[in-house]
């Protein structure tokens, strides 16, 4: 029987210190979470966590993605203390910032350069800098909906944000090769880039994987215009493909930004690129107070390897494929089928006929409080510690919150 007192209390000083209580997409309450879902955790360990109630949870949220090899990853935070006892943010990089852009230019297909930041927005944002510092073009192309980042272009809610801000933003719907073509019709000589993400992950909406065709045409568009194409790996990056998401299609980018899994929760982002584009690429200035912050770098270096040498694409797909196998027979078997979509290892559920989320709400709410934290709208995320044992924990835990939801007959 799950509390939820400190929460509340933490909640409630909040509301007087912080903005909103909380921002962002970390923002709960009733209007976008369930009721039982935690605003706030005190700690984690594998594929569980726990919230500052105590409450445990298999967590399949996975920080929103940055939990690759599970909470307090072992071979991550030895790599990171060690770095630690050195110093973090030193006067200048440490040897670890050429170390992990090898790594990285040694893991991904199209990589030959890798630079450095904090968050996703800061990779995708530089990506577009140097794709038009290269271009001399303004321009780019996106996807309706799709989200890169919370800056000016980017972000979702307009609050704040001027119309000469998004002015030179063109979109195209995802999977469509003829809007694309369109988009880049209508603009033609004028576009720096296309930013596109491996797969179509928009919130609320079933997941849709990639269109090869589309891939390709995305690749020849950029081609032709002589743009960048800039893969947005910030949420698949090392989930998909350590190669690059689109590697399996014979697909590859100019520019590809990363953050999230990369270093396994430490805060870090890449945007790697081309030879063609190193010279853009030095020209631009990008920097931060913290980008050259070592522990981070060192925590990266040991999560790439760590999951290339466990193959944590095939390990997250399989522990992936077992939890959508078993929650989509029971929910059949409970009269209220949901879907899991999009790849195993990132999936989001979709209740069928649930168009205001209801069902979505009710059913995440009831799995909550029996410790399966999952997310009514936005995609999940599965890790290398959701062994076999995990998942099995969980489903039977979701068998007992389908059984609420008959009773109920929500
Ligand atoms: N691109 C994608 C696809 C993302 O999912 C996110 C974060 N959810 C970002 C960019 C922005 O990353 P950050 O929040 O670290 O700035």
């Amino acid at each position: 029987t799950e509390t939820r007192t400190r929460d509340g209390e933490l909640r409630a000083r909040a509301a007087r210190v912080i903005p909103g209580g909380m921002y962002g997409h970390m923002l709960v309450n009733e209007h976008t979470m369930p009721p039982s879902f935690p605003q706030f955790y005190d700690r984690g360990e594998g594929a569980l966590t726990w919230d500052v109630d105590g409450n445990r949870y298999i967590d399949f949220l996975c920080s929103f993605g940055p939990m690759l090899l599970g909470h307090r990853n072992p071979r991550v935070d030895a790599a990171a203390a060690a770095q630690q006892a050195l110093g973090d943010t030193l006067t200048g990089p440490s040897a670890r910032m050429v170390e992990l852009a090898e790594v990285l230019t040694g893991t991904i297909a199209h990589a030959d350069w890798a630079m450095f930041a904090k968050n996703g927005t800061d990779a995708t944002s530089m990506g577009i800098r140097i794709a038009r510092a290269a271009t001399g073009k303004a321009k780019f192309l996106k996807a309706a909906v799709a989200y890169h980042g919370a800056n000016d272009w980017f972000t979702p809610r307009t609050a704040g944000v001027t119309d000469a801000d998004r002015a030179n933003i063109v979109e195209f719907e995802y999977n469509d090769v003829a809007s694309l073509r369109a988009a880049v019709a209508a603009h033609s000589g004028e576009i720096a880039a296309i930013i596109v993400t491996p797969f179509r992950h928009d919130a609320f909406v079933p997941q849709e994987l990639v269109d090869p065709a589309f891939a390709r045409a995305a690749r020849e568009a950029a081609t032709a215009e002589g743009a960048a194409l800039l893969l947005d790996e910030v949420r698949t990056g090392f989930r998909l493909d350590v190669r690059g998401a689109w590697e399996s299609l014979g697909v590859r980018p100019d520019l590809t930004a990363f953050s999230k899994a990369l270093a396994n929760g430490y805060p870090i982002a890449a945007l790697v690129g081309t030879d063609a584009l190193s010279a853009a690429a030095s020209e631009v200035y990008v920097t931060g107070s913290f980008w050259s912050s070592a522990v981070p770098m060192a925590a990266g270096i040991a999560t790439i390897r760590e999951a290339v040498a466990l193959d944590a694409p095939a390990l997250t797909r399989s522990a992936g494929a077992r939890f959508k196998a078993g929650l989509e027979a029971q929910s059949v078997a409970a009269g209220m089928p949901l879907e899991l979509t999009g790849p195993e290892q990132m999936p989001l559920l979709v209740f069928a006929d649930d168009v205001h989320k209801k069902r979505a709400f009710a059913f995440t709410d009831a799995a909550i409080r029996r410790g399966v934290l999952l997310h009514p709208w936005h995609n999940m995320f599965l890790s290398t510690a959701h062994t076999d044992e995990v998942v099995d924990e969980a489903l039977l835990r979701t068998q007992d919150a389908f059984d609420e939801l008959t009773q109920l007959d929500v």
